[in-house]
């Protein structure tokens, strides 16, 4: 009987200093945040983990990461490999892996997309001037003009040996076409991004570019919790909880101007050379930020209809779409992370 009570308070004193130890070490987790203006958006990284100096380290290799990618693909840097495309004057051209990869990835959700995604929209969204100082609404015959420079197609992507090693060409076959990665070379980003912190050993991180987001892990032991915003304003209109998801939004409140009350945004519908008019906002929730990020500007040009039909047919992709009238949908499976206010 004695032994047995002895036995019990081991067992309970043993119980209890694992349970110290446990919370010693939730506690000691620490909290890392910075942030700073890379791809024209304000980017922020928290990472959650043990030794500021690694936190804090691991975070800056992240931004140089995303700095990298924005040397290299951004269409406004002059000699970014992008903008070495476009004054090749329809040269074929040798590029990065990496590049290729990007522009590779970007026909395949053109084709999958019917073409709703296009990178070749280049001279359009300079002509409508979204990111410059002095934006406006081009004429008719400007717009068709142009559009008759665009299609995915007219990207040629060829690989050949040297004898030491595969180099990879890039050739546009009209040297009136401008590629912009501005659809997908964010989610690139943030995606390698991640990657470099899980290198780093981070297992729990937030890196949110403008509403761009990827998450590694889960946060002390729940999932992370993403707010919707709003097309109109900054009230929250759904609530995402996943670990280890890209959660990519495109909005028309993002960029863009208004005249008379319209609003031009800088999401174009490759058919007519016009900011597309099927969505408010769509939301696409998968483990590749690449995909996210281009799926979200092809389902925001596609339409509720047909977005949702695409995005229920691919495995392991989920959407959450505003729609012109302010009406939200969801794709079949996005219950799984979305919770709305009516549920
Ligand atoms: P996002 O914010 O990811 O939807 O990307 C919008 C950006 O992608 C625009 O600022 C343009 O640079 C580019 N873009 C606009 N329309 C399209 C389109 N239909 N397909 C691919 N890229 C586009
Ligand atoms: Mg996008």
């Amino acid at each position: 009987m004695r032994q047995k009570s002895i036995n019990n308070i081991l067992i309970v004193g043993v119980a209890f200093v694992i349970f110290a130890l446990m919370m010693f070490d939730r506690g000691s987790v620490r909290k890392y945040k910075d942030s700073r203006i890379l791809m024209d958006t304000l980017v922020e990284i928290t990472v959650y983990g043990n030794g500021k100096q690694k936190l804090k380290s691991s975070v800056n290799e992240a931004f140089d990461e995303i700095k990298r990618i924005e040397n290299l693909m951004s269409g406004y840097i002059s000699n970014s490999e992008i903008a070495r495309i476009n004054d090749a004057g329809g040269n074929a051209l040798s590029v990065s892996p990496e590049s290729a990869a990007v522009i590779q990835a970007a026909k395949d959700v053109g084709r999958l997309t019917d073409g709703a995604f296009d990178v070749t929209l280049g001279g359009l969204t300079r002509l409508w001037g979204f990111t410059s100082e002095s934006p406006r609404v081009p004429q008719k015959s400007e717009i068709e003009e142009l559009l008759a420079h665009t299609g995915s197609d007219i990207i040629e992507i060829k690989n050949y040996y040297n004898g030491k090693q595969t180099i990879v060409s890039i050739r546009l076959t009209d040297p009136a076409t401008t590629i912009d990665l501005g659809g997908i070379a964010k989610g690139y980003a943030i995606g390698m991004a991640a990657r470099r912190l899980r290198e780093r050993g981070i297992e729990s991180a937030l890196i949110d570019a403008g509403g761009d987001i990827v998450v590694i892990g889960d946060k002390k032991g729940k999932p992370f919790r993403i707010g919707i915003k709003s097309p109109d304003d900054d009230s929250v209109i759904g609530v995402i909880e996943a670990s280890d998801i890209s959660i990519v939004t495109s909005g028309d409140y993002e960029r863009g101007f208004s005249i008379g009350g319209v609003r031009y945004h800088h999401i174009l519908d490759p058919k007519t050379g016009r900011p597309a008019r099927r969505s408010r906002s769509v939301t696409i929730i998968t483990k590749d930020a690449i995909l996210a990020d281009a799926l979200s500007t092809a389902v925001f040009v596609m339409g509720r209809e047909k977005g949702l039909k695409l995005i229920n047919s691919l495995k392991g992709v989920e959407a959450f779409i505003v729609d012109e009238t302010n009406k939200m949908f969801m794709s079949d499976n996005a219950g799984i992370y979305i919770k709305t206010g009516d549920q």
